[in-house]
C-alpha cells in the first residue's frame, strides 16, 4: 500500500523503530495474523502525533496495538500504519499523595501486570482488579478491561489522548464512557496515559488476592495454549440471561469444537486456543460456528468482545 516516497519519508521519521511487511502474528496473544504494511514502536509523543499527523495527511489507516491480547488480525493482514505504544510509553509512578489516597499515572504502553505488581508491592490497593488481565494500560482503558473484582474505569480520575488528527488532550473521566468492556474513546484515538485513584492498603492482604486470582486463572484458563482470552460478552450484563457466555458455550455443547488449528478449551468454553498452526479464518469460522450453535441451543446471539481487525 505504501509508495516508496512513502517508505522514505517514514523511515526518516522512524528510522530505529520501524518494520514494513512485518507479520503482526507475533504481535498478538493468539498468534495468528497477516502482515501490516508498516508498524511503528513511537519514542515519545513528539514522534506519536508526527506519526499519526502523518498518516491522517495521506489518508492512511492507522490501527494502534497493546499486546494484542484482545485482537484478531485477520490472515491478509493490515492496510496501513499499525502503532503500538509498548517501548516508548512504559513510564508508570506516583502523581500525587493525598491521606490514604495515591494517585498513579501510568503511560499507555505499560504492560498491565508489571503495573499490578508493582501497585501490590508499595501497597496500592485498587488494580488488583486487574490481575490476570494481559495487555497493556492502553488497551485495557480503550476496552475497559476488568474481572469480578471491578473495571480499570472504577479507577479512572483522567485519561491523555491523542485523536487521529495528533491532538493531544487531557480529559477527566466524566468526559468519557464506559461500560461493560467498551469505552467511547474512538478506535483512531490513541491512549497515551492514565492517571488513577489508589487506596493506601495492606501489602500482605493485597499479596493474597493476587495469589488466588492467579491460581484460580491458572486453572480455570488454558494458560499452555495461545488465545485471546474470553471471545464473547457475557450476555447476563445486557440482561439477556443471566448465564454466563461459557455457560451457554458448553450448553450448545461446543467444548472441544475444532476448526483447523483452532479449538474451543475444554478448560474454559469461552476461550478458543491455537493449537499451533490456527489462521484468523478458522478461528472466525469456529466463532461463527458457536454463535450458531448457541443461537440454537439456546436462542441467545452471542456478541464478541474481541477486536477483529485488518483483511
Ligand atoms: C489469557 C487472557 C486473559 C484475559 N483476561 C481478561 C480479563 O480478565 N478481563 C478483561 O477485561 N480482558 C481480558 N483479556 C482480554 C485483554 O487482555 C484485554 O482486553 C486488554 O485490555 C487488551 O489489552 P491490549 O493492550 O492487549 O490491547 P490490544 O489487543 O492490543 O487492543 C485491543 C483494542 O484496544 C485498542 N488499543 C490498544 N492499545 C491502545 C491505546 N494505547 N490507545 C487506544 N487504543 C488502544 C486496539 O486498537 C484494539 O481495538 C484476556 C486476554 C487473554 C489473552
Amino acid at each position: 500500500m505504501f509508495s516508496t516516497t512513502q517508505k522514505e519519508e517514514l523511515k526518516k521519521l522512524f528510522s530505529e523503530e520501524i518494520g514494513f511487511d512485518l507479520s503482526l502474528s507475533p504481535f498478538t496473544s493468539i498468534h495468528v495474523g497477516g502482515p501490516a504494511d508498516a508498524m511503528i514502536w513511537p519514542k515519545n509523543e513528539e514522534e506519536l502525533v508526527q506519526a499519526l499527523v502523518w498518516a491522517k495527511e495521506k489518508k492512511i489507516p492507522c490501527l494502534i496495538l497493546g499486546k494484542g491480547s484482545n485482537t484478531l488480525v485477520k490472515d491478509g493482514g493490515f492496510r496501513g500504519l499499525v502503532i503500538s505504544l509498548t517501548k516508548g510509553f512504559r513510564h508508570f509512578g506516583i502523581a500525587k499523595e493525598n491521606g490514604h489516597h495515591v494517585w498513579v499515572q501510568a503511560q499507555g504502553g505499560v504492560p498491565t501486570q508489571q503495573f499490578v505488581r508493582w501497585c501490590v508491592d508499595q501497597g496500592l490497593g485498587g488494580a488488583e482488579r486487574l490481575a490476570g488481565v494481559p495487555g497493556t494500560i492502553g488497551g485495557n482503558v480503550f476496552m475497559n478491561a476488568g474481572t469480578h473484582l471491578g473495571e480499570i474505569a472504577d479507577l479512572l480520575e483522567e485519561v491523555q489522548i491523542c485523536d487521529a488528527k495528533g491532538k493531544l488532550m487531557t480529559l477527566p473521566k466524566a468526559k468519557l464512557e464506559f461500560e461493560y468492556r467498551k469505552s467511547s474513546i474512538p478506535p483512531s484515538t490513541v491512549v497515551v496515559n492514565a492517571v488513577m485513584k489508589l487506596e493506601k492498603g495492606e501489602r500482605g492482604k493485597l499479596e493474597k488476592i493476587l495469589r488466588e486470582i492467579f491460581e484460580k486463572r491458572g486453572l480455570s484458563q488454558p494458560v499452555e495454549l495461545p488465545n485471546l482470552g474470553s471471545i464473547f460478552k457475557n450476555p447476563s450484563t445486557t440482561a439477556q440471561s443471566k448465564k454466563k457466555a461459557w455457560e451457554l458455550v458448553e450448553e450448545a455443547s461446543c467444548k472441544g469444537v475444532r476448526v483447523g488449528g483452532a479449538r474451543v478449551s475444554e478448560k474454559h468454553a469461552n476461550f478458543i486456543v491455537n493449537e499451533g498452526n490456527a489462521t484468523a479464518k478458522d478461528v472466525l469460522i469456529l466463532i461463527g460456528l458457536i454463535k450458531d450453535k448457541v443461537k440454537q441451543t439456546t436462542g441467545i446471539l452471542l456478541e464478541t468482545e474481541i477486536k477483529v481487525v485488518g483483511e
